[in-house]
């Protein structure tokens, strides 16, 4: 990094959507420096499935590729944290967490979110191994296996997870765990052939590493072997309220038109932090048409300059 540089684009964020926006960039000569402080959502996974061609690859692989390919073209890494971000003297200040300043004239904040995960003891610990929240990422390789699902704040999405895990399994539960079901809701779960039991989950059960079932606040064990929640996520969206960009008033979400401009000009946001259901392919695709929006932006701005420079 080079303090007293003002870099076109500051990244902050190297997970799918920062990396896949700083390789579309550097290719396209800007100078780039991407932020990162090395928390991508799904490290705790050893697999990532869905991306076409990269189906079943290492997660922590597939993000060091890709960094290695934008380093090829010039693309700038540091990694640390970023405290906040300013307007000042006609750039944005990057502060990182141990003060230090950057510039830049654009910004492209791809923070993510983080899953808060219950306080059910065993279950962070198998979060990504043998507790999963997403049936499209996980689904297939928990196939024919016993599998609960535990209910939780995200309602709809839990009782949805619990229809759409059937297709991988007969032995599905449908752990309450404090969803009151509708009478309705409860006889198109059991129409489905889903074992609905009206409890509490207290704890996971296993060696560490293993899971054999879900015991209930009787006493009770669900016999498991994988698991499925879905917990309430919060985007990491701080430096772009700080900034000022508007949230949309119904999803509480930060604004973005369809390339991740914000309301305030220089200001994009790719993937998670703005798209919660965003999957690595999703996130990888915004931060490619953001980056394409910010380095039309750029160039508007420079030949702007560039004739006023003239007259
Ligand atoms: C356990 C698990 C497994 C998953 N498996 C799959 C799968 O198989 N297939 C799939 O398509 N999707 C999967 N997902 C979803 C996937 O993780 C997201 O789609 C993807 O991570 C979104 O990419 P992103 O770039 O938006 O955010 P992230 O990948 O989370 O990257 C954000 C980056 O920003 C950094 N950051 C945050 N704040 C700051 C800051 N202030 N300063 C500097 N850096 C900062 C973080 O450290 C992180 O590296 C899974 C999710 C989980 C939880």
């Amino acid at each position: 990094m080079n303090k007293t540089t003002t870099y076109d684009v500051i990244i902050i964020g190297a997970g799918a959507a920062g990396l896949s926006a700083g390789l579309v960039l550097s290719r396209a000569r800007a100078d780039v420096l991407i932020v990162d402080s090395g928390q991508p959502r799904n490290a705790p996974a050893t697999q990532m499935h869905g991306f076409l061609s990269r189906d079943g690859v290492d997660p922590a692989g597939f993000l060091r590729t890709a960094r290695h390919e934008t380093e090829g073209y010039g693309g700038e890494f540091l990694a640390a944290s970023v405290a906040s971000v300013d307007t000042h003297a006609g750039s944005f200040r990057v502060t990182l967490v141990d003060a230090t300043t950057v510039r830049a004239r654009a910004i492209l904040v791809a923070t993510g979110l983080v899953d808060q995960l219950p306080l059910i003891p065993g279950l962070r610990d198998r979060w990504g191994s043998l507790v999963h929240h997403c049936p499209y990422c996980h689904g297939y390789e928990v196939r024919g296996l016993r599998i609960s699902v535990i209910g939780g704040p995200a309602r709809e999405m839990s009782i949805k997870q619990a229809g759409l895990l059937r297709r991988y399994s007969d032995a599905v539960t449908f752990i309450t765990n404090g969803i009151d079901l509708g009478p309705s809701e409860l006889s198109r779960l059991e129409a489905f052939d889903i074992h609905v039991v009206t409890a509490n989950a207290s704890h996971l059960v296993g060696a560490s590493a293993t899971l054999t079932g879900v015991a209930l606040g009787s006493g009770d064990v669900v016999p498991t072997d994988a698991v499925f929640i879905a917990p309430p996520q919060r985007p990491q969206d701080e430096l772009l309220r700080g900034l000022g960009c508007e949230t949309d008033a119904g999803t509480g979400l930060v604004r973005t038109d369809p390339f991740g401009a914000t309301n305030v000009p220089g200001v994009w946001a790719a993937g998670n932090v703005v798209t919660p259901s965003a999957q690595i392919i999703t996130a990888a695709g915004a931060g490619s048409a953001a980056a394409i929006s910010i380095n039309g932006w750029l160039l508007n701005n420079d030949l702007d300059a560039a004739t006023a420079a003239r007259q």
